[in-house]
């Protein structure tokens, strides 16, 4: 499936393709790592908290 989302903070749009059967499972509850292991850092940070990767460096930049 298509998981199409936007980051909380900048509000660009991401979507990239993740497998059915593993977006079911961690909806379930599985950790993502290993319900979608194909995904990027970025795109498993975007999943969880809504924030994109750039947002998620800038928070930290500097702090
Ligand atoms: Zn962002």
């Amino acid at each position: 499936m298509l998981y199409t989302t936007n980051c909380i903070i900048c509000g660009k749009q991401y979507s990239f393709e993740v497998s059915d059967e593993g977006y079911k499972r961690w909806l379930e509850g599985e950790h993502i790592q290993y319900a979608l292991p194909t995904l990027t850092p970025d795109q498993r940070e975007i999943m969880i908290s809504g924030i994109c990767g750039k947002c998620f460096d800038k928070m930290f930049e500097g702090e």
